[in-house]
């Protein structure tokens, strides 16, 4: 679809949602939204992912360090989450082991074994390995560029990590294929209010350089650390501090310098009591991160100080054996701003401050939402579908794309968004070819998928090429083979005997899978 036909669709038809912030969180709501049959806008002054969602440690993780200030129920929603994107989004998100050292005198190890046991117990089932201990010989094999003076071992754990940039770009995607409108460099620059309620908004296409209304039944202010000024524009007489940001620095240097396996969790030079870490990442590229300190300046354009950059080089270099990193080593630097909710306690350090998130009504149907995590985008979005349902019955304009979303979603696991597109395409014929057979969980839709998509013409390739029902069936299944066989007649122009003749053909090749016997 281009530009010029979503920016008509979206200054003439009136939305269910319109999500100002195109970060992590405003492509999850969209997403969540466009699921349910919505009416679905995702708008972003800058491109999608512009902001912190971009410049993120890239982490898919639950937060072991949040457990030393017993945020449990984060922790868990996190990890809880975790496992779902490995599973949702397996290109994208995935496994990676840490390495945390034990010293002699710094954190002890039980300490730490408890932390990593919680850790473990919070995750409950998961597709990857529990923490392990390993001894100072692996150390020493595993990580050679490091010192081990003060090592007494290490552990090993597992988390994950994505691009978040491009996490953010698929769901809005995805959010778009379910009939959401996408539009980028377009801003919220006025809200018209009435009522107790947002009449219209006015936004301003900085590509065309032109101005538009928009109107919604809700709009969600998903801005991040834009929330503030967002707000500000809702209420000019509003002088609450709504955000207490912090700033975090990365260094992008070559993977060649570290294990490409394996994160190192080092502890900081000035001992601040941090860690910093050199994580593998993408394109032979390793990110080392990071800094954490209040913010208080721009958030359009960020700069990055010799200081930060220092510290971190230090704290690197005070763990390395030899071969030290200069800043010729370093390829690019960013620089990312944590969401920080402002819990007005102004003693507090910035790495002490809370990860939580929160959704408020800011009228009857503006909701902000703020803080949070990538990792938990999902939940943050249902979190934010639910309250706007609590209080609006929003209802699809079109009950079929209610339908045809649902159908998507029950078969996108096994076959992709495309191919599920495909077969809820077929189940739209009629809503019984979605009714499962007994005893499989296939459905008369699937199988017309693989005749009409997939060449599939025999009994034997869509029962044992196509799907597993070969391997499923002890003993032959009459009634299902005689279903089955009806409906690829049905496609195939197949007479009463030529659908004879098939189930003896496929009779065959099930007895071969069974000849053992
Ligand atoms: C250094 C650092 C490390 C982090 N590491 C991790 C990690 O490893 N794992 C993890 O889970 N989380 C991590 N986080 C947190 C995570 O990155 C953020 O919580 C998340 O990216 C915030 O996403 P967001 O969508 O709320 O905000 P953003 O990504 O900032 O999106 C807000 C968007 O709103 C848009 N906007 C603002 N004003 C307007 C307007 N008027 N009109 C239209 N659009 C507007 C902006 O252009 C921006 O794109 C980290 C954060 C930082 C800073």
């Amino acid at each position: 679809m281009s530009r010029q036909h979503n920016i008509q669709r979206a200054i003439t038809e009136l939305f269910d949602v319109v999500v100002i912030g195109g970060g992590i969180t405003g492509a999850g709501i969209a997403l969540t939204a466009a699921r349910k049959g919505w009416k679905t806008l995702i708008i972003d002054k800058h491109d999608f992912a512009f902001g912190t969602s971009s410049r993120s440690a890239k982490m898919i993780h639950g937060g072991l360090r949040y457990l030393q200030n017993l945020q449990i129920k984060l922790v868990k929603e996190a990890l809880h989450e975790r496992e779902h994107l490995l599973k949702e989004y397996p290109h994208l998100v995935k496994p990676q082991p840490f390495f945390m050292p034990i010293y002699k005198s710094r954190l002890s190890k039980i300490k730490l074994g408890i932390g990593l046991s919680g850790y473990d117990y919070l995750t409950g089932e998961s597709s990857m390995p529990k923490h392990a201990e390993i001894d100072l010989e692996e150390v020493k094999q595993r990580f050679p560029q490091l010192k081990t003076d003060a090592m007494v071992g290490g552990f090993v754990y597992y988390d994950a990590k994505t691009n978040d940039a491009r996490l953010t770009n698929e769901v809005i995607q995805e959010a778009c294929d379910l009939g959401a409108i996408a539009l980028n460099y377009f801003e919220l620059t006025t809200l018209q209010k009435g009522n107790n309620k947002i009449k219209s908004i006015t936004c301003e296409d900085k590509i065309a350089e032109k101005s538009f209304t928009i109107k919604s039944k809700v709009f969600i202010a998903a801005t991040g650390i834009w929330t503030d000024e967002i707000l500000r524009k809702f209420d000019s007489n509003d002088t609450k501090k709504y955000m207490m940001p912090s700033k975090g620095v990365h260094l992008i240097v070559s993977a060649n310098h570290f294990p490409k396996d394996c994160v190192m969790l080092l502890p900081t030079a000035n001992g601040d009591g941090r860690m910093i870490w050199c994580m593998p990442w993408d394109d032979n590229l390793n990110v080392i991160g990071t800094t954490d300190t209040d913010y208080n300046e721009g958030n359009d354009e960020i700069f990055i100080l010799e200081n930060e950059v220092k510290y971190i080089l230090d704290s690197v270099n005070a763990q390395l054996k030899e071969k030290k990193l200069t800043e010729d080593d370093i390829l690019s630097v960013y620089a990312g701003i944590r969401p920080l909710l402002n819990d007005n306690d102004e003693n507090k350090k910035s790495n002490q401050r809370s990860r939580d998130y929160q959704i408020w009504w800011n009228n009857d149907n503006m909701l902000t939402i703020s803080g949070g995590k990538l990792t938990s985008f999902l939940s943050m979005a249902e979190n934010c579908i639910k309250t706007i349902e609590e209080k609006h019955a929003i209802q699809s304009t079109d009950n079929d794309e209610i339908i045809i979303n649902t159908l998507i979603d029950n078969f996108k696991h096994r076959y992709g968004v495309k191919n599920a597109t495909l077969i809820a395409n077929i189940a739209q014929e009629e809503l019984e070819l979605t009714q499962q057979f007994t005893g499989y969980e296939y459905c008369p839709a699937e199988i017309i998928f693989f005749i009409r998509y997939q060449n599939g013409q025999k009994l034997d390739d869509i029962l044992t090429r196509r799907t597993l029902i070969s391997y499923q069936m002890k003993d032959f299944d009459e009634d299902l083979v005689k279903t089955v066989s009806e409906i690829m007649a049905k496609e195939l122009n197949w007479s009463a005997e030529q659908i004879t003749i098939e189930i003896n053909l496929y009779k065959h090749s099930w007895k071969l899978m069974h000849s053992w016997k």
